[in-house]
């Protein structure tokens, strides 16, 4: 075979490499898709997180196909004196992480994400973020996101926010918003929008009602907001958390502050004040 010979064949499988690895991708992630749910999965919906069966039925297959897929590519890891992360671990993150991205047109499952690691409960503050504890509890953690790809969870709070679905707090919700904001480098409190007019509507009420937020909450003397007082922390923990407010208070989101609700409801695609 001549050099040139050679050199046309390298290239050639230099290009198809990744093309056959992409189509093989798609495959699997197709048919993890259309598998039917595990029984075991099944059964940590039905003790865990009744609320899937609530959701429409086209969005809750989504879902379910979808965790399926994140249980699959990605890496799980015990931490703290966890001794293995299970298949019910597994399962209630990833119908959880699934549920906002269910129906985003185009998502890509996360793709920055490489690993989840699950502290049995709170864990150890490394300075950087909290996430809605009271300030005596300073020093310890419930979740956190990372732009260079990874999630870190509580299980013990894993399961509560999944349980209490309407209570405004969810930890995998909260952590899981950050990594799409993360999606394009930048943890401001901006996720990948479709187009300009999309950014521009974004910025003008994500600013309006985080700047009133900070301010109401300077001068509040009656009950707790709506929204977790966390969120004044910065743009980037008020999408966390108001996407939590918006999958969990979504009734009361919307008519408390509708301008913010319907930005939210165009990012995410869904309706869940409409839900059961
Ligand atoms: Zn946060």
């Amino acid at each position: 075979m001549s050099t040139a010979a050679i050199v046309s064949l390298v290239v050639a499988i230099l290009i198809a490499l990744p093309i056959a690895f992409r189509i093989r991708k798609a495959a699997r992630r197709k048919h993890w898709i259309d598998a039917p749910i595990l029984p075991e999965w099944q059964k940590v919906a039905e003790k865990y997180f009744p609320r899937l069966e609530g959701i429409p039925k086209g969005t809750r297959k989504k879902i379910r196909g979808i965790a399926r897929v994140l249980a699959e590519e990605k890496n799980f890891e015990a931490c703290g004196g966890l001794e293995e992360v299970t298949e019910e671990m597994k399962a209630l993150i990833c119908f959880q992480a699934a549920l906002l991205i269910a129906e985003i047109p185009k998502h890509k499952f996360y793709p920055k994400l490489r690993s989840i690691l699950v502290y049995p409960g709170a864990f150890r503050d490394r300075g950087k973020r909290r996430f809605g504890l009271p300030s005596e509890d300073r020093g310890t953690l419930l979740g956190e996101s990372w732009q260079t790809g990874s999630v870190i969870l509580s299980w013990e709070n894993v399961k509560a926010g999944a349980k209490n679905d309407d209570d405004g707090m969810n930890v995998v919700i909260h952590e899981f918003a950050h990594q799409l904001d993360q999606a394009d480098g930048a943890a401001d409190g901006v996720p990948i929008l479709k187009n300009r007019e999309a950014y521009r509507q974004w910025a003008e009420v994500f600013e309006r009602n985080y700047e009133e937020f900070v301010e109401d909450l300077e001068s509040r003397r009656g009950p707790e907001p709506l929204i977790d007082p966390y969120g004044a922390t910065n743009p980037a923990e008020f999408f966390a958390v108001s996407s939590e407010t918006f999958f969990e208070e979504a009734e009361d989101l919307k008519k408390e502050h509708p301008d913010l609700y319907e930005q939210l409801s165009n990012f995410y695609h869904v309706d869940p004040a409409s839900w059961r």
